[in-house]
C-alpha cells in the first residue's frame, strides 16, 4: 500500500513513525523542509535561550535505518483526489492513501502593511529573524541620543493574547530581567516596555474565566502591559495604530494573532472550515472521500502538538485497518507561565452551556504540605463531575507542575473513572498530585485538609 504523508510536524511524523518498517506500507514523506521544527521551543530560540539546532531534528537521521520510508523535501501544491495524485514541486505521486499534515501558517488577515513590518514565529527561520531583530534593536539602541527614537526600539509589541502571546511575552519579559542588563549594561532597561495586545476583552479567551484571570494577573507580575479590546489597524515599522485610534511607537511587532490552515490547491471548498482547516470525521479522514485523512492544525483546534501526534496514530491505525478514532474529550491542555495553568475536558463554563448537572471540588495549594515547603502555594486543583453519575468530566489546574498533574485526570476522563475512583486513589505523601484527590474528596465533602464547601449547579 502506497502512502504519502504531506507534512513532517508532529502528526505527519508521529504517523511515519508509527508505519515505519511496517509490512506491506511504501511511504513518502514530503516536507519543505528536510528537518522537523519543534515549535514549543521557538520562544526560547527567539529570545536566544536555545540554538535552532536544538529545535531542528533532520528526518534522514530519524529514518536512516527505515527500509519503507522515502523523504522528498519539496512544496507540495496539488492534489487531485479523483486521480489519487498528488503534484509537488519537484515531482507527481499516486497514492492509495493520502494524509495532508501540512499544519498552519500565520495569518494576517490581508493586511499587507502588517504582513510587510510585523514578525511572525511559525518557523525555526522566522524565530532566528526575530532573535536577530530583537538584538539588532539594542545594539542600534546604544548609540541612539533622541528619546523618542531609543524609546521605539526598547519598546516591543506582540500581537495575540492567546497561549503563544501570553508565553511570548513572558518570555520576552524574563530576557528583560535576567539577560539583557548583562549584555548591555549601558542601556537602562527600566526604560524596556513590553506590551501585549489582544482584540477582545482578555486574554486566553477561548479558556475558562479563571486562565484568562490568572494569564492576567502573571503578565502584571511580569510588568507586561496588556492591552484589551486593543484591535491593531496597521504598523508601519515604527508605530503601531489601534482601531480605537491609539498608537504605540515601537521598532519590533511580533505577530501572534491568527492562523490559518495550509491547504493544498485542489481540496473542494465545500470541505474547507473556518480558519482555512479542513472539515474531518472522528477517523480524521475527509468527509466523502475513502483514502484523504487530514491530521493536527489543518484538521481544527485545539491547535496542539500532542493532539497532532495522537491524530497521527488514529490514522496510522485507520490505515492499518484498526479500529481508532480520535476523542477530544481528554485532550488536556497547558500554558506555561508562571505558575502553570492546564486543563482538560469540560470547564465549568462548557458544563453551563451544555445544561450538564455538575458538581465542583475544589483543593488550594496553600492547603497542600508539599506546596507549603516549596514555597509556591498559588493556585488550586478543580474537578469537575456529572452530578448524577460521578463521572469525572473536566479538571484544571492552576500551580506549580499543573502541566505535569494534569494527566491523572486525564487519564481519569480516558477510563470513563468517577470522583470516588479518585478519591479513592491513595497518592504518594506529601505530594502536590495528593491535592487531585483531596479536590476529589471535596466533591464528597469528605476533604480532610480543608473545610468541605460543596458547589453544584
Ligand atoms: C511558538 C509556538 C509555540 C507552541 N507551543 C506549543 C506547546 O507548548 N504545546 C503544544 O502542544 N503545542 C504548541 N504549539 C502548537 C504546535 O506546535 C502545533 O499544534 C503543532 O505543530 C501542529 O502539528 P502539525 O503536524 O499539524 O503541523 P506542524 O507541526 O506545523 O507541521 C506541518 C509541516 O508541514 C510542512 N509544510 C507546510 N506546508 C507545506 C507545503 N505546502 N509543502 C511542504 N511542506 C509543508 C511544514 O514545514 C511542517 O513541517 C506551539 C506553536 C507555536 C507556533
Amino acid at each position: 500500500m502506497k502512502i504519502v504523508i504531506a507534512g513532517a510536524g508532529f502528526g505527519g511524523l508521529k504517523l511515519a513513525r508509527k508505519l515505519n518498517n511496517k509490512k506491506g506500507f511504501e511511504i513518502v514523506l514530503i516536507d519543505r523542509f528536510n528537518h522537523h521544527q519543534f515549535q514549543p521551543l521557538f520562544y526560547q530560540v527567539a529570545t536566544a535561550g536555545l540554538d535552532a539546532s536544538n529545535i531542528s531534528f533532520p528526518l534522514r537521521k530519524v529514518f536512516q535505518k527505515s527500509r519503507n520510508v522515502k523523504i522528498r523535501m519539496a512544496e507540495v501544491l496539488q492534489v487531485i483526489p479523483d486521480e489519487n495524485r498528488i503534484i509537488t514541486s519537484t515531482e507527481e505521486l499516486t497514492y492509495d492513501a493520502l494524509v495532508l499534515a501540512l499544519g498552519a501558517d500565520t495569518n494576517f488577515f490581508n493586511n499587507e502593511q502588517l504582513s510587510g513590518h510585523a514578525i511572525p514565529m511559525k518557523s525555526t527561520i522566522e524565530a532566528l529573524q526575530l532573535r536577530n531583530r530583537i538584538l539588532r534593536n539594542f545594539e542600534e539602541a546604544l548609540t541612539i541620543q533622541d528619546e523618542n527614537a531609543l524609546q521605539q526600539r526598547m519598546n516591543i509589541v506582540v500581537v495575540g493574547g492567546g497561549p503563544t502571546g501570553v508565553e511570548l511575552s513572558g518570555a520576552i519579559a524574563e530576557m528583560k530581567k535576567y539577560v539583557l542588563p548583562k549584555d548591555y549594561p549601558e542601556l537602562d532597561f527600566s526604560k524596556m516596555k513590553i506590551y501585549l495586545l489582544e482584540g477582545s476583552g482578555k486574554t486566553l479567551a477561548s479558556m475558562s474565566e479563571r486562565s484568562s484571570a490568572q494569564s492576567a494577573g502573571y503578565l502584571e507580575k511580569m510588568s507586561v502591559e496588556l492591552l484589551t479590546d486593543a484591535l491593531v489597524q496597521g504598523y508601519d515599522g515604527k508605530t503601531v495604530r489601534l482601531a480605537d485610534g491609539r498608537t504605540i511607537e515601537s521598532s519590533l511587532v511580533i505577530w501572534a494573532a491568527g492562523i490559518k490552515g495550509n491547504i493544498p490547491a485542489g481540496i473542494d471548498k465545500s470541505l474547507i472550515a473556518r480558519g482555512n482547516r479542513i472539515i474531518v470525521d472522528r477517523y480524521c479522514k475527509i468527509q466523502g472521500t475513502g483514502n484523504i485523512y487530514v491530521i493536527g492544525d489543518l484538521a481544527g483546534p485545539p491547535l496542539l502538538a500532542h493532539k497532532a501526534s495522537k491524530e497521527g496514530i488514529v490514522a496510522a491505525e485507520a490505515i492499518s485497518g484498526l479500529s481508532s478514532e480520535y476523542d477530544v474529550r481528554g485532550m488536556p491542555g497547558a500554558i506555561f507561565t508562571d505558575p502553570e495553568i492546564a486543563m482538560v475536558g469540560l470547564t465549568e463554563e462548557d458544563a453551563k452551556a451544555k445544561n450538564i448537572e455538575y458538581e465542583i471540588g475544589k483543593f488550594p495549594f496553600a492547603a497542600s504540605g508539599r506546596a507549603l515547603s516549596a514555597l509556591s502555594t498559588e493556585g488550586f486543583v478543580k474537578l469537575i463531575s456529572e452530578k448524577s453519575t460521578g463521572i469525572v468530566l473536566g479538571g484544571h489546574i492552576i500551580g506549580e507542575h499543573a502541566s505535569e498533574m494534569i494527566s491523572e485526570i486525564t487519564l481519569a476522563i480516558e477510563m470513563g473513572a468517577t470522583i470516588e475512583d479518585l478519591a479513592l486513589t491513595v497518592h504518594p505523601h506529601p505530594t502536590l498530585s495528593e491535592s487531585i484527590m483531596e479536590a476529589a474528596e471535596a466533591t464528597l465533602g469528605k476533604a480532610i485538609h480543608m473545610v468541605n464547601k460543596k458547589t453544584h449547579q
